[in-house]
């Protein structure tokens, strides 16, 4: 039956029932009249008998129905009684759902922001009481910021909504914002807060919900998270080191998934014409040095199959700088899908290179007069031993100290002593061949290794040099002499007796009248 036709019905019963009592209040004044009026006749008799008879059957109908109105409105009772049970268990279960969540706060508030609802969570996040809080505006008493608090109820700013907070979103009929609450203990804290309104179908009044999160520590972690990015960020800009990951997922397949700003004033490209293109393609590597990619192939061999960390000095071609020396170092990390990932840096080297370079030519060069030094003189002697011991060549050794040197100090002073040395070193020097080795090895003792030289050819030498010192001028000393020793390797000699021979030769000299070549007696 649908409604309406229950509806028809139900007036019908009404409007029956109301014409019935009429009809039988109008039968019992009919009945009533009649009998009074016509005493004792017949006919009025009959016709009070059958109105009796009709009011008593309508006053029968009328009970009927009576009776079975009260039965439809039990049954109706009933139902409401069932559903108002169901609608209690519907709500006891919807507050403990809520109470259940005991990590965020729900506060429900009427039309007027009274608090109708304060969850087991809310008392646990603020400390309060559900007691202490029902009928109670939460405002005033949770929030941080009194300015806040109160004020207008309307939908658009309702009682427990801060209105000058930080709106984070503003879903369909739900807004979020983050702000300050206060606890029971005076304690704050940062929660979010999302409210949403709700209109009460059958009193049409406002009420919200509130569910509060307290997201201090995420919050505090966020901002820890942010500080380590800003200084990581600036660490990568100030440094002048490339800070890189590079991946192997297979031979070929190799890419840089992150390199530092630097790269810019190390290899003079941007991060991202590197970053994430593959080895063959990729512009760092056409930089590097033709000769010194062999190195890089070695070192990532190596690191890939002992897992050590990756190190290389290699040299790359700039547009700008030109050629540069670099260092890059890296250690591997294997992936759980078995490709390695190397964190490194590169750094340029070409200022420690060019130091290095200068350190090693300082540490076998003789300072007052650029030859070589007694160091250098003395490993030399020992690799042309060794090489003429195994290939069998030939090799010679003049020796020559300068004549009366000490007098040259003491009459021209230690000064003057200097500029002899130095320019018997650049006489002597200009006369030899790139292949020799011209040293100092001692005050004023010189040595030359001439390789692959017989004895007479370095006699010779010997003598042409001991005439271009003889016959040249040092101002203001002027003419300087030396004797000179000359010996050659013989097979099976050894660098001492080498040397020792070329020394008594030297000695000869001296001995025989100075400003003379002697070679060693065998
Ligand atoms: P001889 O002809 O026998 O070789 O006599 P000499 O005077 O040359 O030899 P001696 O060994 O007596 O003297 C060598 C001198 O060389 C002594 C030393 O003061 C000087 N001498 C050594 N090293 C240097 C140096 O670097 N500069 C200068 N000016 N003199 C030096
Ligand atoms: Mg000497
Ligand atoms: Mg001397």
């Amino acid at each position: 039956m649908t409604r309406s036709m229950r509806r028809i019905l139900g007036r019908l019963n009404k409007r029956g029932h109301s014409l019935g009592i009429i009809f039988c209040l109008l039968m019992s004044v009919l009945i009533g009249g009649a009998l009074w009026l016509a005493d004792n006749n017949e006919y009025s008799r009959g016709l009070s008998e059958v109105a009796l008879i009709v009011q008593a059957t309508v006053l029968g109908v009328l009970y009927l129905s009576t009776r079975l109105r009260d039965y439809h409105f039990e049954r109706h009772l009933e139902e409401l009684r069932g559903r108002k049970e169901k609608v209690k268990a519907l709500n006891a279960r919807l507050r403990n759902l809520v109470n259940a969540a005991t990590q965020v706060a729900v506060i429900t508030t009427d039309s007027r922001g009274r608090t109708l609802l304060f969850s087991a969570g809310a008392e646990k996040l603020f400390g309060f009481s559900r007691e202490e809080m029902l009928g109670h505006e939460p405002a005033p008493i949770l929030h941080v910021q009194e300015e806040n608090i109160g004020g207008d109820r309307t939908p658009d700013n309702p009682p427990h909504q801060p209105s000058t907070d930080k709106t984070l979103s503003g879903g369909e009929g739900c807004i979020t914002t983050e702000r300050t609450y206060r606890r029971k203990d005076g304690s704050h804290f940062i929660g979010e807060l999302r409210c949403a309104q709700i209109i009460d179908a059958s009193s049409g009044q406002v009420e919200h919900i509130n569910v509060i999160i307290d997201v201090s520590e995420r919050l505090a972690l966020l901002s820890k998270i942010n500080e380590a990015k800003a200084f990581l960020k600036l660490l990568t800009q100030r440094i002048p080191n490339v800070l890189y990951q590079y991946h192997l997922r297979e031979e070929g397949e190799s890419y840089f998934s992150y390199c530092s700003p630097s790269l810019e004033h190390v290899f003079e490209l941007k991060p991202e014409e590197v970053v994430g293109i593959r080895f063959k393609q990729n512009p760092l590597f056409q930089r590097v040095h033709e000769e010194d990619l062999a190195l890089i192939y070695a070192a990532t061999r190596e690191s890939v199959e002992t897992g050590k960390p990756w190190a290389c000095d290699f040299r790359v071609h700039l547009p700008e700088k030109g050629t540069r020396w670099l260092r890059g170092e890296s250690y591997a990390e294997k992936q759980a899908d078995e490709t390695l990932v190397w964190y490194g840096s590169f750094i340029d080297i070409t200022e420690l290179k060019d130091r290095e370079a200068a350190l090693r030519v300082q540490a076998i060069t003789d300072e007052l007069t650029g030859i070589y030094n007694r160091r250098f003189f003395m490993g030399s002697l020992e690799h042309h031993v060794d090489l003429a011991k195994r290939y069998g060549s030939s090799f010679s050794l003049i020796m020559l100290d300068l004549d009366h040197f000490k007098s040259i100090n003491d009459r021209w002073g230690h000064e003057g002593g200097d500029r002899v040395l130095k320019e018997t070193c650049r006489l002597v020097g200009q006369r030899l061949r790139s292949s020799d080795v011209f040293c100092r090895i001692g005050g004023e003792e010189l040595a030359i290794l001439c390789p692959s030289t017989q004895a007479d050819q370095a006699a010779n030498l010997a003598e042409s040099l001991r005439q271009a010192l003889a016959n040249h001028v040092i101002p203001p000393v002027g003419q300087v002499t030396a004797s000179f020793g000359v010996a050659c390797w013989q097979r099976e000699l050894d660098v001492q007796t080498l040397l020792r021979q070329a020394d008594e030769a030297t000695y000869s000299a001296k001995q025989e009248g100075r400003n003379r070549v002697r070679m060693a007696v065998r």
